[in-house]
């Protein structure tokens, strides 16, 4: 049985991983499908203290997991199919397998939320993407007119990432000011190849029949006004949804699935923590995700001494 299993390899496991492997507890830390998570996607990371130059998202997630092995984390690949948190041991299904822990820390983050029309999942990778940094460079994109949905940092930085590769890139978001940070939001301002649509929302992606973007159709919120923006690409930067179904009935959780917190890191179910982006829905910070993951295993620890006195 294992002491400590960690669910995800974002800034908030390894950070756990980091922690709990230096109090000699040999965690087990699960990467789902995104090893490394969203920041691996974030091209670079101006903001994570100690990187007066920013670092590559993906870089400073590797060298993560390096120091975390370095003390004695095992990093396995796996998706978490079931969890049974009725009992102890805990009991994890990891791709077909059980895996038995004396504690558990959830930091499964979280995934991007999508816009929800028929056409965006039929054209996903066909034109239509979540990752700018991940797909911003291809061939298809060069010197054609793209289109970034959102309005917060995400998409302010897709925008501006864009502008490298496309010939325009339009920014429309549902209302008339950027919720993105004012860096953020005053570079995309500044930017003559970004124009914003404001107070709008894409109501449906061309071309399903060709199977490749070829525009969208935009409603104006204010005067209903419908129009059409020919482009190739369509970037949608509207935010996340926790990474939390798996858990879904027995972990407390919000309407929105961000699982609750009791003192601390603990949830409802004694040996089981959480922290990063699938319990914080208010600061979603590198650092802040960080910083959760410390105090998870922390708290787990103090757990495990309490169990072993
Ligand atoms: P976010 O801050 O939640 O912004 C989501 C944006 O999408 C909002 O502007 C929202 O509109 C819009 N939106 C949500 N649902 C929509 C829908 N169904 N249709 C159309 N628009 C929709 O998400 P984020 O930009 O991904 O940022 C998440 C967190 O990561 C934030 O804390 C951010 O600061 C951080 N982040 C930081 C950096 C950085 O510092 N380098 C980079 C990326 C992200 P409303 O404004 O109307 O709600």
């Amino acid at each position: 049985m294992e002491k400590v299993v960690i669910i995800g390899t974002g800034c908030a496991g390894l950070t756990a991983a980091v922690y709990t492997a230096r109090a000699n507890l040999a965690p087990l830390v699960l990467a789902g499908p995104m090893p490394g998570g969203l920041l691996t996607t974030t091209s670079i990371v101006e903001n994570y203290p100690g990187f007066p130059e920013g670092i590559d998202g993906y870089e400073l997630m590797t060298r993560m997991q390096k120091q975390a092995e370095r003390f004695g984390a095992r990093v396995k690949y796996g998706t978490v199919e079931a969890a049974d948190l009725s009992g102890t041991p805990l009991v994890l299904t990891v791709d077909g397998e059980k895996v038995e822990t004396q504690t558990l820390i959830i930091a499964s983050g979280a995934g991007h939320r999508h816009l929800g029309l028929e056409s965006e999942h039929k054209l996903e990778t066909r034109g239509v993407t979540y990752c700018a940094t991940c797909d911003g460079a291809l061939p298809m994109f060069r010197n054609q007119p793209l289109v970034v949905v959102g309005g917060g940092d995400s998409a302010c930085e897709e925008a501006t990432y864009l502008t490298r590769f496309g010939s325009i890139v339009y920014l429309i978001h549902r209302r008339d000011t950027l919720r993105a940070s004012k860096i953020m939001a005053d570079r995309v301002l500044a930017n003559p190849k970004i124009k914003p649509i404001w107070d709008s929302v894409v109501t449906d992606i061309h071309d399903v029949a060709q199977n490749k973007v070829t525009g969208v159709r935009v409603k104006n919120l204010k005067t209903n006004a419908e129009s059409e923006i020919a482009c190739v690409g369509l970037f949608i930067a509207i935010g996340h949804v926790p990474n939390t179904q798996v858990f879904k009935g027995q972990v407390d959780m919000d309407d929105n699935g961000y699982v609750r917190t009791r003192r601390g890191t603990e949830t409802n179910i004694p040996g089981v923590f959480v922290a990063g982006d699938c319990h914080d829905s208010v600061y979603r910070q590198a650092i802040t995700a960080a910083g959760e993951g410390c105090a998870a295993a922390i708290d787990c620890e103090r757990h495990l001494a309490a169990l072993n006195a």
